[in-house]
């Protein structure tokens, strides 16, 4: 691998007290081409900006998708790593759907341990404090030809982040016309478009008041999926209950890990399909204890009211199971409480 160093780093006019979600970037960044049918050398260089042609694939056919990963110090100032080999299978399971070549696992982890190394004092210990990390691939190929590109471009980029939403608690209301996926369609891909189509029915439903949507099934808006862009859980009469994965849900890293923690600690979990009507009536009755989406950006959020069919269901105020579950997995992320799963990797 290549390796170009920044000359003077940046990171002394950036005010880690008041960051915007990323909006800031580290000084290093790594880029893989595939071009004649491989992946190159992969190299390492200062941030900068890219060129591409404008016939280029991915601006006219969105053949792109990306992960989203932290990395976190502990109070030793080691550098951890959260289950990267998950974002590492996700990317090549969603490149496959998309039809993009799939990126060689030792140039992936190379890479992220080089980068890391690298900017590694980007990274601020203490809890909520992490570096997002954000790979990604998209078609290169200077074609208008509407069919998978010859040319793929591997990067990696990453921006110190705090807390993502500063507010907490969320209100959120469950579509009744839009869709984020379909049976037999990329639901379950991190590919960009996807985040594209949400971003529409999400201003609308900002409008409204809401922070985000809850996505029903695209046959009859019937079944709850997912909150957003992340995934969603109820607490029901003392068990928690999310949707199962299948290609309309994401298979988030923050959703299997929160059902392992919650398990551990004794929780009844269900994975099974959730209909609109039964949280409705859950609330109605006073069964409806929790309701909270898991992403890695946020970790775990409470979101304390839903709107259906004009109706607003306001939840107890109060989230411990949410909260004890967050605690727990930061707790494992930080290095503060025993890794039992043995989740996370140091970069040394
Ligand atoms: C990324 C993502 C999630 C969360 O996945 P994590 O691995 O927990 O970060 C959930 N839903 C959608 C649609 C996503 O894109």
């Amino acid at each position: 691998m290549k390796i170009t160093q920044i000359s003077s780093s940046k990171i002394k006019d950036i005010d880690f007290e008041n960051l915007d979600f990323g909006r800031i970037f580290t000084d290093h960044m790594f880029v893989c081409h595939f071009r004649n049918g491989k992946w190159e050398t992969p190299e390492i260089k200062p941030y900068q900006a890219l060129t591409i042609e404008p016939s280029a694939s991915v601006l006219h056919y969105g053949q792109a998708v990306f992960e989203g990963m932290k990395a976190f110090k502990d109070s030793q100032n080691k550098v951890w790593l959260f289950r990267p080999e998950e974002n590492f299978k996700r990317i090549n399971l969603s490149s496959k759907r998309l039809q993009i070549p799939e990126f060689p696992e030792a140039h992936f982890f190379k890479g992220l341990e080089k980068l890391l190394a690298l900017d590694q004092e980007w990274i601020k210990p203490g809890e909520g404090n992490s570096l997002y990390i954000r790979p990604f691939v998209f078609a290169s190929q200077p074609s208008v030809q509407a069919s998978a590109a010859g040319e793929y471009i591997f990067m990696i980029i990453c921006a110190p982040v705090k807390a993502y939403y500063s507010g907490g608690e969320i209100s959120v209301l469950i579509a009744e016309e839009y869709s984020r996926a379909a049976s037999g369609g990329v639901g379950f891909a991190k590919a960009a478009g996807n985040y594209a189509a949400q971003f529409y029915p999400t201003s609308e439903a900002l409008k409204k008041g809401f922070q985000q949507i809850i996505w029903t099934d695209a046959n009859n808006h019937e079944y709850l999926e997912e909150a957003g862009t992340m995934n969603i859980f109820f607490k029901i009469n003392g068990i928690l209950v999310t949707s199962p994965t299948n290609d309309r849900i994401l298979d988030g890293i923050t959703r299997k890990s929160i059902i392992k923690i919650a398990k551990k600690e004794g929780i009844l979990v269900e994975e099974r399909p959730i209909k609109v009507s039964e949280i409705k009536e859950a609330h109605e009755s006073g069964a409806l204890e929790e309701v909270f989406g898991t992403g890695t950006a946020v970790v775990v959020l409470p979101i304390n009211s839903f709107s259906h069919q004009e109706k607003t269901f306001t939840l107890p105020k109060g989230t411990p199971l949410a909260n004890k579950l967050k605690t727990i997995l930061m707790g494992i992320q930080y290095k503060t409480l025993d890794d039992p799963f043995q989740w996370t990797r140091s970069i040394d």
